[in-house]
């Protein structure tokens, strides 16, 4: 027996097999295309022939694939229903609360028990203190799974008992980040438009990431509390500047689909009355929707 099982050596099943053994645990891997997996077989891991035989071979198994899709259907191939029984499946594959729900019944009808985990990192993060795992399912389930949960993230974080939380966390994250993706991205093209270095506008924003921290939890608060009175900056200046920023786009002919859609949203909230509040009050905006 190893002390874990790697299924999926994709970008990063790859990452977390390594970590496991960075961290000297022994480790059993199996991906559907094989070769991926001679690097780590170089460093001591034992390549399984079947998904079933990497399930038999430890007490735990790690999955990260493309999709629950994927992992369904190596959890259905010949063999690895029987080889379940008494293991601890953790998933970390990316995907909504309710595939991570289905799942936990197809585990646990094969006798396992099952956490379902979201990667808040890049592979090149993982095994290191920047490299965050949150992580759903019981308490004495994740109790367990925590000291080897330690070998992949310096913050393995269980999110709640109820096995979709993991990833309601992680699609709230997703919904942040598509914001932040496309706002930098329209960032950097009015910098190249008017001749601004847009590593300078990268250098500048990650220096501004604290005091972002700070109005994050902010909003959590302020959204959690209801209460969006007596801001210092209100929902209609932020509003009267993004409108600018349409102006802009538009004469910069950079495309003004992002600061449009966002203009729109603070203009709905003046229109509701939200002017004079927080300009986490949009959450009413999109509540309306
Ligand atoms: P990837 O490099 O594209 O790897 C995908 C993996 O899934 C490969 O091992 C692939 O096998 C396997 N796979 C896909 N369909 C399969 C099937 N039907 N049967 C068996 N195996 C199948 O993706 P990744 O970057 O490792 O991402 C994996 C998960 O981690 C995703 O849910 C992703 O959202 C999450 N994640 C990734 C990152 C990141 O930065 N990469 C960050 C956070 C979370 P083959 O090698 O045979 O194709």
């Amino acid at each position: 027996m190893s002390d874990v099982s790697v299924i999926g050596l994709g970008e990063m099943g790859a990452a977390l097999a390594g970590a496991f053994l960075s961290a000297g645990k022994s480790v059993t891997v199996w991906n559907r295309t094989a070769v991926k997996a001679a690097p780590l077989q170089e460093r001591g891991a034992i390549l399984a022939a079947s998904p079933a035989e990497a399930v038999g071979a430890s007490p735990v198994v790690v999955i990260c694939v493309s999709d629950y899709a994927a992992t369904s259907a190596i959890l259905t191939t010949e063999g690895v229903t029987e080889a379940l029984a008494g293991r601890l499946v953790v998933q970390l594959t990316s995907g909504i609360p309710k595939e991570a729900r289905a799942l936990e019944t197809q585990v646990h009808i094969a006798g396992a028990r099952y956490l379902d985990g979201a990667i808040a990192a890049w592979p090149r993060q993982i095994g290191g203190p920047e490299a965050a795992i949150v992580v759903a399912g019981p308490d004495a389930v994740f109790a367990e799974a925590r000291p080897l949960l330690k070998a992949l993230a310096g913050e393995a974080s269980h999110a709640g008992v109820e096995i979709g939380q993991a990833l309601v966390l992680f699609n709230a994250a997703l919904a942040y980040l598509a914001g932040h993706w496309i706002g930098f991205s329209h960032g950097a093209a009015i910098c190249e438009a008017e001749g601004v270095p847009v590593d300078a506008f990268g250098a500048m924003m990650a220096s501004l990431s604290p005091s972002l921290g700070q109005d994050l939890s902010h909003m959590g608060k302020a959204i959690a509390t209801g209460r969006f009175e007596k801001p210092e900056s209100t929902l209609r200046t932020a509003g009267t500047d993004i409108a600018r920023l349409v102006e802009l786009s538009t004469d910069l002919n950079i495309g003004a689909a992002w600061p449009r859609f966002a203009a729109s949203v603070f203009q709905r909230g003046i229109d509701a009355g939200l002017g004079e509040e927080e300009h986490c009050a949009v959450v009413k905006v999109l509540r309306m929707a």
